[in-house]
């Protein structure tokens, strides 16, 4: 998936503000923060969106839910936050390789549409 844009971040050919890194996830700072604090945590495997999840390889998304707490404790969001994934054109989805964005630092307003 050379014309992904965030399997070239995985891959270190665009450059991004890691925050955390292992096997299989990777996650970063998102470069227009919509909050304080705003990261993408995404599967190192190319995974268009949420429709492209499957029994095959749903392993990786219970396991970034598993390092999304991590992060939240590492960025001191002990206050909260929220863990938003787009799916599709309708929710605003610009970049299509699977991504969780978490965002916090500050109290975020309850609109969900
Ligand atoms: P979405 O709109 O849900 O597909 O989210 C895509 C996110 O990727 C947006 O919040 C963008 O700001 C972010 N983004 C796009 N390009 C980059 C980049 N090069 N580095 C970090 N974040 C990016
Ligand atoms: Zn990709």
């Amino acid at each position: 998936m050379n014309d992904c844009l965030f399997c070239r971040i995985v891959a270190g050919e665009i450059p991004s503000t890691k925050v955390y890194e292992d096997e299989t996830v990777f996650a970063f700072r998102d470069i227009n923060p919509q909050a304080p604090t705003h990261i993408l945590v995404i599967p190192k495997a190319h995974i268009p969106g949420c429709n492209g999840v499957t029994a095959g390889n749903s392993a990786v998304v219970a396991h970034i839910f598993e390092v999304i707490p991590q992060i939240a404790a590492a960025e001191n969001l002990a206050g909260g936050y929220r863990v938003v994934s787009n799916c599709g054109p309708d929710a605003g989805q610009t970049v299509p390789h699977l991504h969780f964005h978490i965002l916090g630092g500050k109290p975020l307003a309850l609109e969900m549409a």
